[in-house]
């Protein structure tokens, strides 16, 4: 085991993963969840996250997803549970967009096994969905859906038969550079760790209050559809999907229990205090991804049967903060994945871990640098 130990803030997505590859590379690390373990109040619940490669987000995330590939693999390995399923993603909307041309780029970049089809061939491939002319509809064959609630919960536990420390409904409450240490404070205890990684998700800005202008706390709200038609629905005839139109963005899984699909919007439902955010949700406020499923699923009901409230960390360019924050020696940061971070969690638990080896990553995240938001040269 290493001489160096390690505290990690925050238990859910990227903690988790983050707590793993520490413990896997022999770190002496202790996890603080100020909830239960796998709890679905913030970033990893409501069943199921996308998966994809071809990235509407920037090419430029592309190594980091294949690399995440590879380490949901290794991860269902180590502990024997299906956590990601490659069943295919359709990336959809009209051509010349900024979105598909990021798919189209990212493919053709970095060798994405994919197909491009035109709206033609996408209703005979896959007529569950209502497609305008000016579409395509981009098949990524390294796309599916991952179990994020079961993924968090796999790794901590790994990470706990590794050696990790956890200790659950353990909330920090203070985090202090003191000397060559960094102390933490946590249900009144008092712990010291030689360096500490923050992965607290939408409760980041109570940490770090000067990030308060650049990264929000925002409402999530993910709505379930039902159908007489359940057989189309099933991840071997349904791709997830992720599609742009003029109206909204919005994305699908298919049904994984067995009795409806879930259809949501990429819209979030406005900044919210994650201490005491409210899980109710007018109806009037799902009106538009009501009518894109009555648009685009004639096979649906367009009338949720259920409907579920969470969080995540937005930044205002909406690319996470990963590093080591400005002005502190030993206190890194890693938050803001403003709604699409699950399936990059792997990865970020290496480049984590990367951050206590060598105060750097092995990989090209300069997009992600906390100097663009936090300490004196930042540039937003
Ligand atoms: C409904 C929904 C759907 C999404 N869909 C997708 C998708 O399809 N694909 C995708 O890639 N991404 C998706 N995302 C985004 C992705 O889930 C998030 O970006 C990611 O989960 C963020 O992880 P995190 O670790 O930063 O936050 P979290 O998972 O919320 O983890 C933060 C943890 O820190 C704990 N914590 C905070 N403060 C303290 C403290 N002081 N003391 C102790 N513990 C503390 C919290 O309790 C929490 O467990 C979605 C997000 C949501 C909410």
């Amino acid at each position: 085991m290493s001489n160096t130990s390690v505290g990690v803030v925050g238990v859910g997505s990227i903690g988790s993963m983050v707590l793993w590859q520490l413990a896997k590379k022999g770190y002496d690390v202790t996890g603080f969840e100020q909830f239960g373990l796998a709890h679905d109040r913030s970033a990893a619940g409501g069943e199921s996250r996308m998966f994809r490669t071809a990235y509407m987000e920037g090419p430029e995330y592309v190594p980091l997803l294949k690399k995440s590939k590879l380490l949901w693999k290794e991860l269902e390995d180590e502990t024997g549970f299906d956590l990601l399923t490659l069943n295919g993603g359709l990336m959809i909307g009209p051509k010349s967009t900024t979105r598909i041309d990021n798919v189209i780029q990212s493919i053709k970049d970095f060798d994405i096994d994919a197909e491009i089809l035109d709206a033609q061939q996408g209703k005979i491939r896959y007529p569950q969905h209502q497609l305008n002319p000016e579409d395509v509809m981009i098949l990524d064959k390294e796309a599916g859906y991952i179990r994020p609630e079961l993924a968090v919960f796999a790794a901590a536990e790994r990470a706990v038969a590794l050696g990790a420390h956890l200790y659950l409904h353990t909330m920090v409450d203070g985090i202090e550079e003191v000397s060559d240490k960094v102390r933490v404070t946590a249900n009144g205890k008092t712990f010291e760790f030689d360096q500490v990684i923050v992965t607290a998700g939408p409760w980041t800005t109570k940490i770090f209050p000067e990030l308060q202008e650049n990264l929000k706390p925002r409402k999530i709200v993910m709505t379930w559809y039902p159908t007489h038609h359940l057989a189309n629905y099933k991840p071997d005839v349904f791709p997830v999907f992720a599609r742009t139109t003029d109206e909204i963005q919005f994305f699908g899984i298919p049904t994984l229990e067995g009795s409806m699909i879930k259809i949501g919007s990429v819209d979030t439902f406005g900044e919210v205090d994650p201490d005491t955010i409210h899980r109710d949700v007018h109806l009037s406020k799902l009106a538009k991804i009501n009518d894109a499923v009555k648009n685009y699923f004639p096979e649906l009901k367009s009338d949720p049967t259920r409907i579920s409230v969470h969080m995540d960390g937005y930044t205002t360019d909406e690319h996470a903060v990963v590093g080591a924050v400005p002005g502190l020696k030993n206190t890194f940061i890693m938050g803001g994945y403003s709604g699409h971070g699950f399936k990059l969690a792997p990865v970020m638990g290496q480049i984590g871990s990367e951050l206590i080896d060598k105060g750097g990553a092995s990989f090209d995240i300069s997009h992600l640098n906390p100097g663009r938001f936090m300490g004196m040269n930042k540039t937003i």
